[in-house]
């Protein structure tokens, strides 16, 4: 499904009365199973745009389209937040049938689907665990098959690993590629970490200091399947300078600006 994002802009206004410019006029397709990811420093509205994406926020302006909507059985998004957000109370396979559940799948149909995915997700065997049991890594995957559960064509995913260590990032990192490649969804991944960016997108967009604006969209030249070794790769590194060097102007003339940095 390829999603258009038209002139979006958001405005929060607080009871006070004071206003919050978080985004101003983006305009972004992301193609059919398309790797997207979006980089920004922190408050630049990153989450504000998945969270309107996925249609828990309303934008104050423009708005989100998709194309190539399926026939409404399965919702167009579904979200992979940063906290693992996983109900403490459900086993795996619980958190990986809610959804279904939600969706009115009857048991045995949201039984075989997430087990499924518990393999899908490389989680065989812990299907019975809870949470509290699991590892950082181990609950992201859980969020992960979570989400694909309700077969999604737009899989939105916000610094989902940015709490891990970066040993399990890494890891987790490839394993998503390679379950993004099984399932050819569309990814919008949010992070803040460039390097990361550029590792697994096709290609990286790129936002200014708040209000969010779109400065560039870089196209990532790196061969799939991507592999660890092509984190020192010339065409790696050149596109790590050319997005830094872009926030890095950015920030410089907001230090430069009368509204100060
Ligand atoms: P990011 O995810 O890039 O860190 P956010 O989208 O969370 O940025 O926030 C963008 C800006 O909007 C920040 O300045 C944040 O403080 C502000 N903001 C976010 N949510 C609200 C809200 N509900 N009310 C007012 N301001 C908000
Ligand atoms: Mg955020």
């Amino acid at each position: 499904m390829r999603v258009v994002i038209d002139r979006l802009s958001k405005t929060y206004h607080d009871r006070s009365g004071q206003s919050v410019e978080a985004l101003r006029s983006i305009d972004l397709s992301v193609e059919e199973e398309e790797f997207l990811a979006i980089v920004g420093p922190s408050g630049c509205g990153k989450s504000t745009l998945l969270n309107i994406i996925a249609g828990l926020l309303t934008p104050t302006e423009g708005g989100v389209f998709f194309e190539g909507l399926g026939d409404g059985s399965h919702p167009p998004t579904a979200m992979v937040f940063q906290e693992f957000a996983l109900f403490p109370w459900r086993t795996v396979l619980g958190n990986i049938e809610f959804g279904l559940e939600e969706r009115g799948v009857p048991a045995g149909g949201r039984r075989r689907r997430a087990e499924m995915l518990v393999e899908l997700v490389g989680l065989a065997g812990f299907e019975g665990k809870y949470p509290h049991q699991l590892s950082g890594g181990m609950r992201q995957r859980v969020g992960i098959a979570r989400a694909l559960a309700v077969d999604p064509a737009v899989l939105l995913m916000d610094e989902p690993f940015s709490a891990l260590d970066a040993q399990t990032r890494q890891l987790l990192q490839v394993e998503l590629l390679s379950i993004w490649e099984r399932t050819r969804k569309t990814i919008l991944y949010v992070t803040h970490n460039i390097q990361e960016a550029v590792f697994m997108a096709d290609r990286v967009a790129v936002l200014s200091r708040r209000p969010g604006r779109l400065i560039e969209v870089v196209p990532v030249e790196l061969k799939r399947p991507r592999h660890d070794a092509m984190l020192g790769e010339p065409a790696f590194v050149h596109t790590v300078d050319r997005i830094w060097g872009r926030i890095k102007v950015d920030a410089q003339q907001a230090l430069l600006s009368p509204e100060g940095g």
